[in-house]
This record gives C-alpha cells, structure tokens and sequence, in this order.
C-alpha cells in the first residue's frame, strides 16, 4: 500500500503515529473504539502515548533501522506534531502512506512559507516581513510599523521563539536575543477575540468542520476553549469556508486546526488566518466529551479511508486546560458535576506544561461564565 487514494483499512488493521504526546495518546485511544490498532514512534520512554498501545518504537528520528522497521509493522502513518523531520517523514513515505502528506509540513513547519500560502489562495493575515538580520529588522518595522510580533520562523510554539517589540525597544537587542538567523515580523493584530476552526478532510474531499471555538491564551498557552464561539454566523460560516479552502488547497488528508484572529473592519467584524495547525489541536480537544464524534475520531476515518462522522454537539461546552501544578487539583475536579476529567500522566508537573483537561457541556440555557465550579 504506497499511494494515498489506495488507503482503505479494515477493522484490526494497525496505524503508525509519530510523536508520543497526549494527542498521540488520545488518537490511539479513538482508533481502538473503531477497532483499530496503533503503533507510537517517539524518541521519549516517557511517552504518554506508550501508556495505551501495545507496540511502541522508542527511537531517534534520525534512526533509519528503527523507521524502517516501523513502516514495516503498520499500515499507514500519521502524526502528532508539525517538526517531523523532513527526512523521516520522506523515508517513511517511501515505504508505507504518510497522512496529511508530508509535503504539507514543508508549508506548516516554516511560518513565513504557511503565510505565503495563506496568501496566495487569498486569506487574510496580519501583515508580515521575512527577517534574516538586525539590519532587516529595522527594514521590516519601517514598513510594518510598532507594536510588532518577532517569530522564529520554525519550532515556535506556546508563545516561544517570540517576542513583541515597542516602540522604543532596543531592536538589535531583542534580534540578538531571539538567537535565530531566519524569523518573521508581524504586525501585532489588535485583536477582539480568539477563534480556531477544527476541519477534517477525507481522501475523497469531503470536508467537515466543528463548530467555531472561541480560545483564550493564559501566558501565551491555551487556557481555556468555548463553543460555540461569541460571534455571529456569517463569520462563523466564513471561518470555516477558510479552514475548508486551506484543507482543500492543501489537498489535506486528516484533521487540521486553524487559528484566526477576529479583528474590527469597515463593515463589521472580520478574521484574519494566524496559524495551521497540521494536525488535531489543542482548541478541539471539547469535542471529546462535546460532541458525538471527537477530532481525534474524524483524524483516525479520514487517514483510514473511511467516510468521515457528521458530529453532533451536547450544548455549550467549555474546556479548561490543566497546566503545570494545576493538575494536582485534579481531586476536586473529579467532584465537579459534569465535569469530565483527563489526566495525560506526564510525571512531575513542570510550569507551563499541558497535564490534563478537564470538559463541561453546560445546560443549553446556561452561559459559559456560569460553569459550575
Ligand atoms: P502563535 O504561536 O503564533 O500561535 O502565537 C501565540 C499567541 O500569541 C496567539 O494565540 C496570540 O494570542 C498571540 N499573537 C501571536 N501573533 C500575534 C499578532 N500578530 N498580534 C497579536 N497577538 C499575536
């Protein structure tokens, strides 16, 4: 089985999934409702992935014996974080399908190229200017202007590898201290609020989206996710017409996660593409409990070559991320009426890190700032 359009398994049949997180694990954990079986590749013994399947490869990703023998066991391959290297992603697709297609990470792994593409196919981003020096720098700001975002261009995440420039910041410092040859300005978006689109994409082309989910970052890390989102329909419609234009124009395979700003325009609200996510996320994570069918599940039937579910949402739902110590208050959560509690078992909690989740669908008549806690 070598080409994608040839993917098609059947009940027993074994997936691949590189990276060893809890979107790892909470994938495998929706393949084995649908009798399906996973193997985890991921460098870490400690792997929260490890804890739910049988077959794991604990290995480099430079460590081509452990690839190889990797593809051999499974049937297709997917993953769980965008930074697969591309000499892994382009071993394993010799030998067995790799869904979304690798080429995809090309474009997601590098922000300046995900912005070009968004661009191109005509969406809307914040305004931006490739940076290689403290020289070009002072070139970007002059034509993007202050307050401005300084990202990596690669291996950003959680608010790392960036920083918000002044005016009157010392700029050759802060590039100095950014320690990287390759990034990218933004324009900082004064932003309304936060919204992410959930879609899946089957080989076939169809597209599903859950519904909007309105974010809120906490030190740059998700805190919290509510659906729906406080915005009206139209924008909602046209949040996830972008997420369908971004997956069909990828020629996307799985589930992926667009972040959008919503900021003020001429003539109402309107949004604005900050990130693709090629891969489930952490904003979807509601669907879990929320919804009759979980991102993860839709991830699992698309890459299996199964028809995608039409999931239907419980109510509002709010998801609250349990991040560093927060996770030692997981006792009193499990007290919580409706509350429904996920715990990934990553030992000793560290700050900033996620360590669990915890879901609430709220009675229809009740609004998100009424949860019961
Ligand atoms: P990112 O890693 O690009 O998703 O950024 C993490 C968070 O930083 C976002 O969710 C926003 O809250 C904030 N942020 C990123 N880029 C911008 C921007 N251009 N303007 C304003 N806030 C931003």
């Amino acid at each position: 089985m070598t080409a994608t359009h040839q993917v098609k398994l059947k009940p027993g049949d074994t997936i691949g999934i590189l990276g060893g997180g809890q979107l790892g694990r909470m994938l495998a954990m929706a393949a084995a409702r649908l009798g399906l079986r996973c193997r985890m590749f991921s460098p870490d013994p400690d792997s929260p992935a490890f804890d739910v399947v049988l077959n794991a490869t604990c290995a480099e990703y430079a460590d081509v014996e452990a690839l190889e023998l990797f593809a051999a066991d499974v049937d297709v391959i997917t993953y769980e974080f965008e930074n697969v290297p591309a000499a892994a992603a382009m071993i394993l697709a010799a030998r067995r399908p790799v869904l979304p297609n690798r080429k995809i990470l090309e474009t997601t792994q590098d922000r300046l190229a995900e912005k070009d593409f968004v661009r191109q196919i005509d969406i809307g981003t914040a305004d931006y200017a490739d940076v290689c020096s403290a020289a070009s720098l002072r070139a970007a700001i002059a034509r993007i202007g202050l307050p401005a975002v300084l990202k990596t261009r690669r291996f950003g995440y959680d608010g790392k590898g960036q920083a918000i420039i002044q005016q009157g910041d010392d700029t050759d410092r802060i590039w100095e201290e950014l320690e990287t040859r390759s990034a990218i300005l933004e324009a900082f978006v004064p932003f309304e609020r936060e919204i992410s689109v959930i879609a899946a994409r089957s080989a076939e082309g169809q597209v599903e989206c859950f519904d909007v989910t309105e974010n809120e970052h906490r030190d740059h890390i998700l805190k919290t996710s509510r659906v729906p989102a406080d915005i009206p329909d139209a924008l909602a419609a046209q949040a996830c017409g972008i997420a369908e234009k971004i997956a069909t124009a990828l020629n996307y395979v799985g589930v992926l996660a667009v972040e959008l700003f919503v900021v003020k325009g001429d003539g109402g609200p309107k949004v604005l593409v900050n990130e693709i996510a090629p891969r489930v996320h952490n904003s979807g994570h509601w669907t879990l409990d929320g919804a009759t069918i979980s991102q993860f599940e839709q991830h699992i039937r698309a890459i299996a070559g199964w028809p995608l579910g039409k999931p239907v949402r419980h109510g509002p739902v709010i998801m609250t991320n349990l991040i560093g110590e927060e996770i030692n208050g997981y006792e009193r959560w499990l007290t919580v009426p409706g509350a429904a509690v996920h715990i990934y078992n990553k030992g000793t909690p560290r700050p900033g890190r996620k360590m669990g989740h915890i879901t609430q669908v709220l009675p229809q008549t009740q609004n998100h700032t009424t949860q019961g806690r």
